[in-house]
């Protein structure tokens, strides 16, 4: 027999919320997927006795000291319930989630109706939006988001990893209309954050070498330790797809001009408007220049999975004070690291006037393949 507070069969955390970090502890969303299947779902709204209560009626009894969890009873959807019962078996995959714990939001947001939509093209629907841009959002304490741009944050990623995940989905995105076939030459110029993330986002079969140019040296020593095969301040040689995450005109004129007849330059950066390459090259060579923008909702939750075992070294995280200052270095030009992060929160100690989320360090998943029957 095992249940859920016998020793060695409880799995909690990773993450402890105080309360003042939830609006209404009596009104969040629960869910627990089985497999990704969702097999409860329910509300805290539901809870026959309400936490005050229970807290009120435990303490009657014991001396309840900070950080001591109680175990209440589980919504409708235990597997030893149903009908025929269904238990765990070795290698099954259990998720929970609660909502306003931990969450990523995709920031496009398109109409959800148009022809674009239903076409798999809802990044670039002509009323799309983005929050931050044409929305309010960064930097705010509270930010409201529609839920359908909501994806739980997974359990084991840290802050700095999921701060990596929307340049992730714009790589994921990059590398479909690449179209690469196995042992291609890949050269990416420009080594950011999305430039970056192109090298994990890679397909190792696919792509036989990357090159990465850039003009920053740490930089290109960031991208030689995710992996490039060769890196430089400007590639050389011939490729079969030529990734520009810069986006200005001589980045431009390069990305065209460097693929082998019959190639292609994906253009993702944004840095100027001129095009900047000779448009006869495309009839002569029948080379391809494609644009590469955002990423759909689909190509978001796969750059969140791929993410979430990344411990990425090219972020650092800085008070909220220290804004002002990193946005100023970034306009002079300044390249390190490459992807700043304000935490409005001190590690390991919160300020009264500190906004949440606060975590405390994962240390193991909540999703834990269990060997064990579904406890009661
Ligand atoms: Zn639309």
């Amino acid at each position: 027999m095992r249940g859920k507070s016998l020793g060695t069969f409880c799995p909690l955390g990773p993450v402890l919320a105080t309360p003042d970090e939830l609006a209404d502890p009596q009104a969040l969303v629960l869910r627990t997927r089985v497999n990704g299947e969702t097999v409860q779902n329910s509300s805290t709204a539901e809870m026959v006795f309400g936490i005050a209560e229970l807290l009120s009626h435990c303490s009657r009894a014991f001396t309840l000291e900070p950080g001591d969890p109680v175990l209440t009873g589980t919504p409708w959807g235990r597997g030893a319930f149903m009908d025929p019962p269904r238990r765990l078996v070795p290698g099954d995959v259990l998720e929970t989630e609660i909502e306003g714990i931990g969450v990523l939001v995709n920031p496009i947001l398109s109409c959800g109706t148009c022809d674009l939509g239903r076409g798999g093209l809802r990044q670039v629907c002509r009323e799309r939006r983005i929050t931050g841009v044409h929305l309010p959002g960064a930097f705010a304490e509270r930010v409201a988001v529609p839920r359908s741009a909501l994806h739980p944050l997974p359990a084991d990623m840290s802050w700095e990893a999921a701060a990596v995940v929307e340049p992730a989905a714009n790589a994921v995105h990059a590398w479909r209309p690449a179209d690469v076939a196995p042992g291609a030459r890949v050269g990416v110029i420009g080594a950011g954050a999305i430039g970056l993330v192109c090298l994990p986002a890679a397909r190792p079969e696919h792509a036989a070498s990357i090159a990465v140019a850039d003009r920053s040296s740490e930089r290109r020593q960031m991208a030689a330790t995710l992996g490039a095969t060769t890196v430089g301040a400007e590639l050389s040689g011939e490729f079969d797809v030529v990734f520009d995450a810069v986006g200005a005109g001589d980045t431009h004129e390069q990305s065209v001009r460097l693929p082998r007849p019959g190639g292609v330059a994906i253009w993702l950066g944004l840095a100027d408007a001129s095009a900047g390459f000779d448009a006869t090259v495309l009839v002569r060579t029948e080379k391809r220049m494609l644009g590469s923008f955002a990423y759909t909702a689909d190509e978001f939750a796969e750059a969140a999975e791929l993410v979430s075992g990344w411990e990425p070294g090219w972020t650092a995280s800085y008070p909220l004070e220290s804004g002002a200052e990193i946005f100023t270095g970034l306009m002079r030009g300044g390249s390190h690291p490459v992807k700043p992060i304000l935490r409005p929160w001190r590690r390991g100690r919160r300020r009264a006037s500190a906004t949440r989320p606060r975590i405390l360090r994962p240390s193991s998943p909540i999703r834990s393949p269990s060997r064990e029957t579904m406890a009661d």
